[in-house]
């Protein structure tokens, strides 16, 4: 488990390692990386390798007391937060502040982890964003993020930034066919949206997730077609199956990436494309728009993602989106 998190993501691991090595541990990173890109697993390891009683030579040791405890979940140096409905309030941030004062720790470092921390409301942020500039004792924090450009400048300014690198795309359709028989089109979707097998292979079973990819092409097409006809379209079938704005953001992705599919095929790279299936009606767009026209509604689906945390109507907001393309 600990070798195979270190191998996939290795540059970032001997970036922290030297760190360490250099006595030069930051007090605060930004772990940057789509999902999938084993975030969470490498931070963890990290710690485990800072705290490990009994560490073999660059590696945590995953047998002593600690390395367990943190593996558990339950290693009082650590400090972990989630996002609560939508976002990471400031009372979250107020409390992880109030613990990190409190005396009576183990000894050693004390960390904190924040889970998409571009959640955070701009109240926390700044909240944060205080304590970072007036680190108390030996603590190290760990801001992770799908989305680092949500961050505000200023708390990137004060936080390192680690980027995690993203499995090659090839090798894991190469997987998902020839190990799990799923289709070349399925695959090469699914290998836009995640990076992580498990998940490709839970959403390639959602009938939801199925439905979404259908529906992107076909408003892709509508959209191209008649944005009055995407409109009607958008309110039919869709209300059902866009529910949450977790549907919402799903479907934006897969959106964009039909979009970048006909770039693809404009520019004539030898790239695999998301939807293999719809290279027909891809390639038609791609005679009829111009890069100007892509790039700008590239844009635009990018502007709306970010627009979504609000809590607006979604059809409405998908609307919009549609008179803006
Ligand atoms: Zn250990």
């Amino acid at each position: 488990m600990v070798e195979e998190a270190i191998s996939l993501q290795a540059r970032p691991w001997q970036q922290l390692v030297q760190a360490d090595k250099n006595n030069r541990l930051s007090h605060a990173y930004i772990m940057d990386g789509l999902q999938g890109t084993g975030k969470m697993r490498l931070t963890l390891t990290f710690i485990q390798y800072l705290l490990c009683e009994q560490r073999a030579g660059e590696l945590p040791c995953q047998i002593c007391s600690a390395c367990r405890r943190i593996e558990n979940g339950n290693h009082p140096n650590i400090w972990m937060i989630r996002k609560e409905g939508q976002s990471i309030k400031k009372e979250q941030i107020d409390e992880l502040i109030q613990q990190m004062s409190k005396k009576g720790y183990e000894k050693g470092r004390r960390f904190y982890m924040i889970e998409e921390a571009h959640t955070m409301t701009v109240s926390a942020a700044n909240a944060l964003l205080k304590f970072l500039e007036e680190p108390v004792g030996e603590i190290t924090a760990f801001l992770m993020t799908d989305t680092y450009a949500q961050l505000l400048p200023t708390i990137q300014s004060r936080c390192q930034r680690i980027q995690f690198t993203r499995p090659n795309e090839e090798q894991l359709i190469g997987q998902l066919v020839a190990d799990y028989q799923l289709t070349d089109s399925l695959a090469s979707t699914l290998s836009r949206i995640t990076a992580n097998v498990d998940e490709a292979l839970s959403l390639s079973q959602e009938e939801q997730f199925m439905m979404m990819r259908k529906l992107a092409l076909q408003l892709i097409e509508r959209i191209e077609h008649s944005k009055a006809e995407a409109i009607l379209f958008i309110q039919g079938e869709w209300q059902s199956v866009v529910k949450e704005k977790e549907d919402l953001e799903m479907i934006l992705n897969l959106l964009l990436h039909g979009y970048r599919d006909i770039v693809t095929i404009k520019v004539n790279i030898d790239r695999s494309i998301c939807y293999p299936d719809a290279r027909e009606l891809l390639e038609k767009l791609s005679y009829r728009l111009t890069y100007e026209q892509l790039s700008s509604k590239i844009d635009e689906i990018l502007h709306m993602k970010q627009k979504i945390s609000s809590n607006m109507n979604r059809t409405l907001l998908v609307e919009q989106l549609i008179l803006r393309l």
